[in-house]
């Protein structure tokens, strides 16, 4: 059995603690390990540790940082199998699939490998006489990331690279359903050199993120996962003075115009709604075919694909999903198909019976499609979280872009259309986030910022890229006079040349 252990001033330690969680492969429904749930004592220890690295750290040159980022970024690459692997074990999101997540991971270390161009600041030469000035970031200290279960290795890797190398020290929590593959990572991270100390992962639940949120020596907290949390992450931690970016849930909408290839729209809405088993918070959940005979000739044309769809545990390499990630959220996915049934949505193709051969206690749900979903439905108001996709059919590109609008998530949304017009219109006017135009899951790339609008985001700042290194660091101007004359007599008038 796989026990997961803490890392505290670079030290792999056993929880003291009395409670633990149950992990499992997703795939065959067996226990595999257990993660501690640790005990508030247990992340002051961890806090003591960030602290202790944070002055040399933090006074360290940039480039110097960087280069233990390089290092690191070579054994991540070298390793991309190995952590893949992990993600599989207790995700269940198969291993091609792990291994893209992987590398939009790594992507972000890239990112913090050029920190010292990062962090260059701002001069002004002679802003009075003999007077310069100039600004720049500096870290906040000790800075935390509570991370959610359905990217293990990538949501954390958005958070920890970028606040190391800005010269912050690290307290991690991540998810307590699949905690391995962040050990995996972080004993690459050791490897690379980074002092003890700089990356601590603290495993654990409500516990471990209320004692983070009332820490009085944490400076900034990282959230990602469902919008409740989000909410209360962010109201919780701004109230004990801290800075935070609270991430949350989503429902992405993808409008398909009648110009729309409909064979190439079907193929995104296959992976974007499908992929990892509809685990993500960019997936497409809702399609919103303008008119009812571009409903027609999409459902014609999506429903022998999701029919199709392979669906077997990770190491099925032609599996195409995987299992959900729990026994519980399983259920809960089956209970929405349920209700979308009882609300009167049109079930054109059921997963609620899928087996997959040989996994018969896997946490398996079918590629489940739903037409003539409406807006009152909760099929359509909740996220999900699985493979169902709801079709809403829209009388006219104006109804569909005000329900994407009115929408309480703004992450992601998308249009499929060869008209430059109405891209361009919906680029500009849709209140979501990340937008895509004929690219179904718009995730920016690691040197842009990832967020979305609404209520999937708490905060101001976008994760990683440029709003990244603003998130964690402050601004500090520094005025300067050479030489040092500085006038007779005092002055009491408001300084101006
Ligand atoms: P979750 O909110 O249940 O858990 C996220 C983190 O919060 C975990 O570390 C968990 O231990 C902690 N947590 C859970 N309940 C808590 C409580 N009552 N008090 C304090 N902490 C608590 O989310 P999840 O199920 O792990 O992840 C799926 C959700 O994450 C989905 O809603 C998805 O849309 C969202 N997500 C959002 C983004 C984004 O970038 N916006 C990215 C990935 C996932």
């Amino acid at each position: 059995m796989n026990r997961v252990q803490n890392a505290i001033g670079g030290e792999r330690t056993d929880s003291a603690s009395k409670r633990a969680g149950a992990l499992f492969n997703p795939a065959t429904g067996e226990q595999t390990g257990e993660v501690p749930l640790s005990t508030a004592a247990e992340l002051d220890d961890a806090v003591a540790a960030a602290r202790a690295a944070l002055p040399e750290w933090a006074n360290m040159p940039p480039l110097k940082r960087a280069r233990f980022m390089f290092k690191f970024k070579h054994l991540v690459e070298t390793h991309a199998a190995d952590i893949a692997r992990a993600i599989s074990a207790e995700h269940g999101k198969t291993h091609d699939d792990a291994l893209g997540e992987v590398q939009r991971g790594l992507e972000v270390i890239e990112f913090a490998c050029g920190i010292p161009s990062l962090l260059k600041g701002e001069f002004s030469r002679n802003v009075g006489p003999n007077v310069d000035s100039y600004a720049d970031r500096q870290p906040l200290g000790v800075v935390a990331g509570i991370t959610p279960f359905n990217f293990p290795a990538m949501v954390p890797l958005w958070m920890y690279p970028l606040a190391v190398a800005c010269g912050n020290t690290f307290v991690l929590k991540p998810s307590e359903k699949d905690p391995s593959a962040v050990m995996v990572v972080y004993d690459l991270f050791q490897q690379a050199g980074f002092p003890d100390g700089v990356l601590n992962v603290v495993h654990g639940d409500k516990e471990v993120v209320d004692a983070i949120l009332h820490h009085k020596d944490i400076k900034a907290v990282s959230f990602v996962g469902s919008t409740p949390i989000a909410e209360y992450v962010y109201s919780t931690g701004t109230a004990n003075g801290k800075r935070v970016q609270a991430l949350g849930g989503a429902k992405n909408h993808m409008v398909v115009m009648p110009d729309a290839d409909m064979s190439k729209a079907a193929d995104a809405l296959m992976g974007a709604g499908y992929g990892s088993a509809g685990e993500r918070c960019m997936a497409i959940s809702v399609a919103v075919p303008v008119g009812d005979e571009t409903a027609d000739a999409l459902i014609e044309e999506l429903a022998p694909r999701v029919r199709s769809l392979k669906i077997g545990a990770a190491s099925d390499p032609d599996a195409e999903m995987g299992p959900l990630v729990s026994k519980a959220h399983q259920q809960k996915v089956l209970g929405y198909i349920d209700a979308g049934v009882q609300e009167g949505a049109d079930l054109v193709v059921d997963g609620r019976g899928f087996k997959a051969q040989g996994f018969d206690d896997g946490y398996f749900v079918g590629g489940t499609l739903f037409d003539r979903v409406s807006t009152d439905m909760s099929i359509y108001k909740e996220e999900i979280f699985g493979p169902v996709l709801s079709v809403v059919r829209a009388d006219s590109y104006e109804t569909a872009a005000n329900m994407i609008n009115v929408h309480e998530y703004g992450n992601g949304t998308a249009i499929f259309t060869r008209d430059g017009n109405a891209a361009r219109a919906f680029a500009d006017q849709i209140e979501v986030g990340m937008v895509g135009i004929n690219v179904p899951i718009p995730v920016p790339v690691a040197y842009h910022s990832f967020g979305g609008w609404k209520r999937s985001i708490f905060g101001d700042h976008a994760i990683y890229g440029p709003e990244g290194v603003r998130f964690y660091t402050r601004l500090k101007t520094v005025t300067t006079r050479w030489p040092e004359d500085i006038g007779a007599g005092a002055v009491y008038t408001f300084p101006t040349i």
